[in-house]
């Protein structure tokens, strides 16, 4: 914390340093550090206070942005020439640039200014660290940012350009997430049949630093997709776990199965009765083993993490950890290799790493929704002029005619719209008599 504190100092100044060896760094005698008498009229040359805002948001890349690098990047127009003239028979005749891509040369392609690598986009040279630097949003660890990176995009050395980024992140650094080594578990829990049947619900807190609203965090874990649901609260009582999972079980439904530890708000007679109005059965672990409920356990450790981050950084928590949650929901989890998002909703989420158009939705459900609304469109106009012609003739019967209706508090645009309509089925009706 000190470091960045005299690196934001000297933000304003455009310096380099250099190493002097202790024997030639001779200290300052005591006459000249002795101050100078001060008058009153001398300008206070006191140091303003400096102030170094680094935006804690990271806007996402524009489309026009990355095209233009695509286009301007030196080492993609020689791969894209490459591609296009074709690869030579060995590696020998290469550029030096290229050399890289030479053994990956059958699995690349381009579209437009971008190249591909299967479906993965290659960032270009000037766009590389701006990439990494949103992938660290919310600042996972290593493994975890990396999986983010490279489920989009790839480019030669990218592991370790990735490793030297988190390495020198302050934050990452002073909470020193890679230097704990975890146990392997010894019972893997084996994964339910399908997403949201089955449940880790637990309580996180009090957080004694936290605002009187945060005092305690109520967490929510699928075992099968590993999307996690959150809720702040100032208190913990089983009212409030029963208003958070209503809340919650109302976008995604009722799961089949809960699991809690034996806290008195899950073992309360309210708490049971919740549950059983809507079917789901209640799992207790052990009390002499918590960490049973491992779904969940394995999340609060990634939560307390996120929130010592935003404690170093004097961020509001609620803030800090719903763009941590988009984050976390969006990243490839360690057991499933699969994002929590794509595992609950069978698509990938749009993030601001995102920079070519998700593909289009094919399962038969979404064809069958689209199906729906194309159907729906057709048949809308004709059931609107019939409407609207109704409403007219309705009117018309409940006053004494048309003419009387003009005085009545009646919207000038509805009637004629109306008029024109009933003038238009009229002649419709006589075509399809005739
Ligand atoms: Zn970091």
């Amino acid at each position: 914390m000190r470091i960045a504190r005299w690196s934001a100092r000297l933000l304003c100044f455009d310096y380099s340093v250099v190493y002097r060896p202790g024997s030639q760094n001779y200290t300052a005698d005591c006459l000249s550090r002795l101050p100078l008498p001060m008058s009153a009229d001398i300008a206070s040359d006191t140091e303003p206070e400096m102030v170094a805002q680094i935006s804690a948001t990271l806007a996402s890349l524009p489309v026009v942005e990355f095209d233009t690098a695509c286009a301007n990047c030196p080492e993609l127009s020689a791969l894209r020439a490459q591609i296009q003239k074709g690869w030579p028979a060995t590696i020998k005749a290469l550029n030096d640039t290229l050399v890289p891509y030479y053994k990956l040369k059958d699995e690349l392609s381009t579209k437009d200014n971008y190249i591909l690598r299967g479906s993965r986009l290659i960032a270009p040279l000037s766009l590389r660290h701006s990439l990494i630097a949103l992938a660290h949003e919310s600042h996972q660890g290593i493994v975890r940012t990396k999986q983010r990176l490279r489920d989009l995009y790839w480019w030669p050395g990218i592991d370790a350009q990735v490793h030297a980024a988190i390495s020198s992140c302050v934050l990452c650094q002073s909470n020193d997430k890679t230097a704990r080594t975890r146990p392997a578990p010894l019972h893997p829990v084996p994964l339910p049949d399908g997403p949201w049947r089955k449940l880790g619900l637990d309580i996180v807190g009090p957080f004694e630093t936290a605002t009187p609203d945060c005092r305690f965090a109520i967490t929510l874990t699928d075992y099968y997709s590993k999307w996690p649901e959150l809720a702040f609260s100032r208190t913990a009582t089983t009212e409030d776990v029963v208003h958070f999972l209503s809340s919650v079980f109302s976008r995604h439904g009722d799961p089949e199965n809960i699991v809690t530890d034996n806290g008195t708000q899950f073992t309360s007679s309210a708490f049971a009765s919740f549950l059983q109005s809507r079917g789901i059965s209640h799992s207790k672990t052990s009390v002499y083993y918590p960490a049973a409920n491992g779904a969940i356990e394995r999340f609060h450790r990634a939560l307390r993490s996120c929130i010592q981050s935003a404690i170093q950084q004097s961020a509001p928590w609620k803030q800090t950890v719903t763009n941590w949650l988009q984050v976390y929901r969006a990243t490839p989890h360690a057991t499933t290799a699969t994002s929590p998002y794509e595992l609950l909703y069978g698509r990938k989420m749009r993030t601001k790493l995102n920079i070519l158009p998700l593909p289009p939705c094919t399962s038969t459900v979404d064809e069958f929704a689209q199906d729906t609304v194309l159907k729906s469109k057709t048949r809308c106009s004709a059931t609107l002029t019939q409407n609207v012609v109704h409403r007219y003739l309705l009117f018309v019967r409940m006053n004494r005619g048309p003419v009387d209706c003009c005085k009545q508090s009646c919207r000038k645009g509805t009637r004629q719209h109306a008029k024109t309509a009933l003038v238009q089925c009229a002649a419709s009706r006589q075509e399809k008599g005739a």
